[in-house]
């Protein structure tokens, strides 16, 4: 019986009741917040846990395993203050999510933007996990990130910035804990700022400490090109295994970065036809094909798309409408929604960049016949790349660029390939068999460590 002075009786065998007790009208209010999850609860993160809990469900994961691989495993939040050039002190928030320590460091991206939170970390962290698991990387998945507008810092701003944040996620990373990367807003500059901090504070110079660093001081040949070029090599295996052709075919890349430029060229170079590309400025189409080249030049020269000759321009939006074979959304997230999902014009969508596809948008391509390559798989190189600076760093040994492509290729077309086998054992999309794959070898390594103590 509830005594009614609001605490409560002690469970019957149990004189060791902690506090006053009372929790239940709090709970009633509260649950949401406290329930599991609760600390990570957003938009990003609900979709990742839908997704993990479709391929947990098939899989049949017991549920002691699952909630153990759901959750994030080791945050942290760190607040502190950066000295702005005008001498003004201001405080910024930064996190740093490692979403499991089963398989060894954990892995993943540093990001600069106003969005950041503990929430996307964690999302994104999982994504991580899976990502590395699928191509079979000895990683767990890891994000962090600080809530900012890198484009209102200086450089000697975002400097301070950086040197801050790594020493204020010091504690918690490592060569073989958990090792940073570039993501949104950061790059080999902030690597290099990254990698200097973390040497200050040991003493001794320690480029594994994070990936995608200056070649000089420890980066890898071939680095910038590896996700572009992963994600052509899917494109090869997929081809192969739904008995295309890639010569002749027609492709349209939305966007023409460090990922979307390397893959118009390489596909190109392999007989496709770039019928259509797009950055933030517009696109260019033409039926007979763009010159790769005469784009790269363009770009070179005026920094971006708008204008150029060689094509008919096309509406920035309208760019993952124009009919093609092959649609590589390589530019940002949300890009093929339920919107204009209805009247995308291809045969196969390969997802080059993270997200560009929303759920309800995946079904309607479902429904119309359109295979989708996830992304945790077309976009596997760059943390395949990354893997590689780390093992280059740790054994204190060059890697040349043929055994960097070799070895890439490898990785990427086996990891397809356990997509393909889950697809045909679960008679699932490849989106969901790719998660299915990641999850049942994370599984398969937490139910053998099993619980310490
Ligand atoms: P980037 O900044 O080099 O290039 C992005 C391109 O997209 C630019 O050409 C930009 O003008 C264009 N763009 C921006 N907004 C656009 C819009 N609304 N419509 C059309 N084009 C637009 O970035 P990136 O490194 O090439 O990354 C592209 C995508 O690939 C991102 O989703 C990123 O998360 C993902 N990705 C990148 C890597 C990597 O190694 N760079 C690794 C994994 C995933």
């Amino acid at each position: 019986m509830k005594p009614t002075d609001g605490t409560l009786e002690a469970e019957p065998g149990r004189s060791d009741r902690r506090g006053s007790g009372g929790w239940d009208d709090v709970l009633a209010d509260e649950a949401h917040l406290v329930a599991p999850g609760g600390e990570w609860r957003s938009e990003l993160w609900s979709v990742a846990v839908e997704q993990f809990d479709r391929a947990a469900n098939l899989l049949g994961i017991e549920p002691e395993i699952w909630s153990r691989l759901v959750e994030p495993r080791r945050s942290l939040t760190v607040n502190f203050p950066v000295r702005r050039d005008s001498g003004e002190v201001e405080i910024f928030t930064g996190y740093r999510v490692q979403h499991t320590l089963t398989m060894g460091p954990t892995k993943g991206g540093v990001r600069y933007a106003p969005g950041v939170s503990l929430g996307e970390c964690a999302a994104l962290a999982i994504w991580m996990t899976l990502k590395c698991q699928l191509v079979g990387l000895p990683f767990g998945g890891a994000k962090g990130g600080v809530r900012c507008d890198p484009n209102r810092l200086s450089r000697s701003e975002l400097e301070r910035l950086t040197r801050r944040y790594a020493s204020e996620i010091f504690p918690i990373i490592g060569p073989n804990r958990d090792i940073p990367a570039p993501d949104m807003a950061t790059g080999e500059q902030e690597m290099a700022w990254f990698m200097d901090t973390y040497s200050q504070q040991v003493g001794y110079a320690v480029p594994e400490i994070v990936t995608g660093k200056p070649l000089l001081l420890g980066g890898i040949v071939g680095r910038q090109s590896a996700t572009g070029l992963g994600a052509v090599y899917c494109i090869e295996s997929v081809l192969e295994r739904i008995g295309w052709n890639l010569r002749g075919l027609r492709v349209v890349v939305q966007g023409f970065g460090n990922v979307g430029a390397v893959i118009a060229r390489e596909l190109t170079e392999r007989g496709a036809i770039l019928v259509g590309i797009s950055d933030v400025t517009g696109g260019v189409a033409s039926t007979t094909g763009l010159d790769v080249d005469a784009l790269t030049m363009w770009v070179g020269e005026h920094r971006f798309l708008r204008g150029f000759p060689g094509g008919d321009p096309v509406a920035r939006e309208e760019v993952v409408q124009i009919p093609c074979d092959i649609l590589v959304p390589a530019a940002l997230e949300r890009q093929i929604t339920a919107d204009n999902a209805p009247t995308v014009d291809c045969r196969l969508v390969v997802e080059a960049a993270n997200g560009p596809t929303t759920p309800q948008a995946d079904r309607i391509l479902a429904d119309r016949g359109i295979r989708v390559v996830p992304d945790v798989i077309a976009n596997a190189g760059g943390v395949t790349a990354s893997y590689f600076e780390w093992a280059q760093d740790q054994q204190k040994y060059l890697w040349d660029s043929e055994a960097f492509a070799q070895r890439l290729r490898k990785q990427l077309r086996d990891g397809i390939e356990r997509v393909f086998a889950s697809a045909d054992r679960f008679d699932i999309d490849w989106r969901t068999a790719a998660q299915t794959v990641a999850i049942e070898r994370f599984a398969a390594a937490a139910r053998l460590r099993a619980i310490y103590p």
